[in-house]
């Protein structure tokens, strides 16, 4: 009897324990499995979404600082190679350097109006380049000029897009189209000089003031870029 005793209390407490052990089982992976599952979905999901945001944000504040200070540097280089070209006589080329300057300031301004906007404070920059001969300036803005129109600004335009910064957009899209203009311009004026015809050339620009576009002598009613009306056009003729 006593045996038979301690055998049920053994097969009790053996069925508690394995009927416990089968319940916290079941009471844990129920507890586990939604969070595992949803600690997983909310990582690859929202999270991605919005890390890929900022990131976006971070990259086109970057890129308005570096195209900001690129500009600043270029028209600072461009109003000196304006000087040197007419030390070397070729007023015409000259005058193209100081309508790209006048261009390349707008775009820094540009820039730095909508970085202010979006509350990046931007500090002041110190120009730093080299002037050479009216030919090498020439040389060194047609290589500037093609990378920003060919890889720095189409690069810009898609990191502004991605973070749909409509400003940027803006902006960057001002100084890419100017810039191609700018390329074929000092290509123009680079084989004018290899030709001796500097003279040929036009002794008169006119820059958009919104976005910097740049028109020699016979400029549209409207900027093509931007539709500012040309009475706002700033007229550059002499040094
Ligand atoms: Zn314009």
């Amino acid at each position: 009897m006593k045996k038979l005793m301690v055998c049920m209390s053994f097969a009790l407490m053996s069925g508690w324990i394995f009927l416990s052990a089968c319940n916290n089982t079941e009471a844990t992976s129920k507890l586990q499995e939604p969070i595992v599952v949803q600690t997983e979905n909310n990582t690859t999901g929202q999270t991605t979404g919005t890390e890929a945001a900022a990131n976006a944000k971070i990259k086109t504040t970057d890129d308005l600082l570096a195209a900001f200070k690129g500009e600043t540097i270029a028209s600072a280089k461009y109003a000196a190679c304006s000087k040197k070209a007419e030390q070397e006589g070729l007023h015409q080329i000259a005058l193209l350097f100081k309508a790209a300057s006048a261009a390349e300031k707008i775009h820094a301004n540009n820039h730095k109006v909508v970085l202010e906007e979006s509350g990046t404070k931007v500090g002041a920059i110190n120009p730093e380049f080299t002037v050479k001969s009216t030919k090498e300036n020439l040389l060194d803005a047609i290589r500037g000029e093609s990378y920003e129109a060919n890889t720095m600004y189409p690069v810009f335009l898609k990191d502004a897009d991605a973070a749909g910064d409509q400003m940027a957009l803006l902006t960057f899209n001002y100084a890419y189209k100017t810039e191609k203009k700018h390329r074929v311009l000092y290509e123009n004026a680079l084989a004018a000089m290899e030709k001796n015809n500097v003279k040929a050339l036009s002794a008169v620009y006119y820059v958009c003031p919104t976005c910097g576009n740049t028109y020699e002598s016979d400029p549209a009613s409207r900027c093509g870029i931007c539709m500012t009306t040309s009475e706002k056009y700033v007229k550059i003729s002499s040094l």
